[in-house]
């Protein structure tokens, strides 16, 4: 959206769409100056490209490092408040409905979001919006042992922000699952928590942990739950992938939806280990994944 993610002047849109770009973000920051997002959005709309935003208004971040809320007094830990995810939230719903475009909220993390969202959806202002695995499965209790692989931007959040997320996925108002992957290697992590780097990874364990937390917890049907991670995705980006329809890109994951393994951060192919799923036993594996009609993964 902006020239080098600094938030202060918008990328040349249209040559952007002429390279090929399907979609616009600043993810990692937000773009504070609401005029000017509001100058990206009608650009976005005119090249039919539609918004990704990571929701943080920075003044009320404020240098925190976890969710504020209980724990973050309980450990003496600066909290970042969910009204700094809603703000921005809040600001994108009237964008969207005044300018009548797209924005698909990224990594969805407080209820009071998910809620504001839900309303905009009914009156039909275009607004979409994605949950990660690892804020369906930890809450900020998790920040109590100091493992900085806890740690991620937005951050676990409270158990009824953690259920909310469960609510939005059934109800549909959550309609894609990422992953927000952000590699750091093993040294960045290894500091004291509030030092440490935002962000883990979740490429490798997405699928497992979802069918564990989602479809063998009977949240979502099966068919619901690969929606989230195929379709719905395809729908925000508008491109028409994900299917097994005649004549679609051979791209297919082969899953053992009952597979029981414990995950190994040691057997994963990234470089990078910041993972808060080591040692969990999760149902349901990923057996082989075909990209445009070769295997390019087989698990052993
Ligand atoms: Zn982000």
């Amino acid at each position: 959206m902006t020239k080098g993610i600094e938030g202060l002047e918008m990328s040349p849109i249209g040559g952007l769409k002429k390279a090929g770009v399907y979609a616009l973000s600043d993810d990692g920051k937000c773009v504070q100056n609401s005029y000017l997002m509001r100058n990206i959005v009608r650009y976005a709309k005119s090249f039919n490209l539609p918004i990704l935003d990571h929701c943080e208004d920075m003044a009320m971040f404020n240098g925190g490092v976890m969710h504020e809320g209980e724990w973050s007094t309980l450990l003496g830990i600066q909290g970042i408040p969910s009204a700094a995810e809603e703000m921005i939230v809040d600001r994108d719903i009237i964008l969207a409905r005044d300018e009548d475009c797209r924005i698909h909220i990224q990594h969805i993390s407080a209820k009071e979001a998910i809620e504001k969202v839900r309303t905009a959806q009914k009156s039909g202002i275009k607004i979409t919006a994605e949950a990660t695995p690892h804020h369906i499965t930890f809450t900020d209790e998790q920040i109590k042992h100091f493992d900085s692989n806890f740690k991620m931007n937005p951050p676990l959040r409270a158990e009824d922000d953690r259920e909310a997320l469960l609510e939005g996925l059934r109800d549909g108002t959550i309609t894609v699952i990422a992953t927000d992957h952000a590699p750091h290697n093993e040294t960045s992590k290894l500091v004291e928590f509030d030092h440490a780097p935002f962000g883990i990874i979740g490429l490798e364990t997405a699928v497992s942990i979802c069918l564990t937390q989602l479809y063998h917890q009977k949240v979502l049907k099966l068919s619901e739950l690969i929606a989230k991670f195929t379709t719905g995705p395809a729908e925000v980006l508008g491109l028409d992938i994900g299917t097994l329809k005649d004549g679609a890109d051979a791209d297919i994951t082969i899953i053992d939806i009952n597979k029981e393994y414990v995950i190994d951060k040691n057997a994963f192919f990234s470089k990078s280990r910041n993972t808060p799923f080591h040692g969990m036993k999760v149902k349901g594996k990923v057996m082989a994944t075909i990209c445009d009609g070769n295997f390019v993964y087989q698990a052993k």
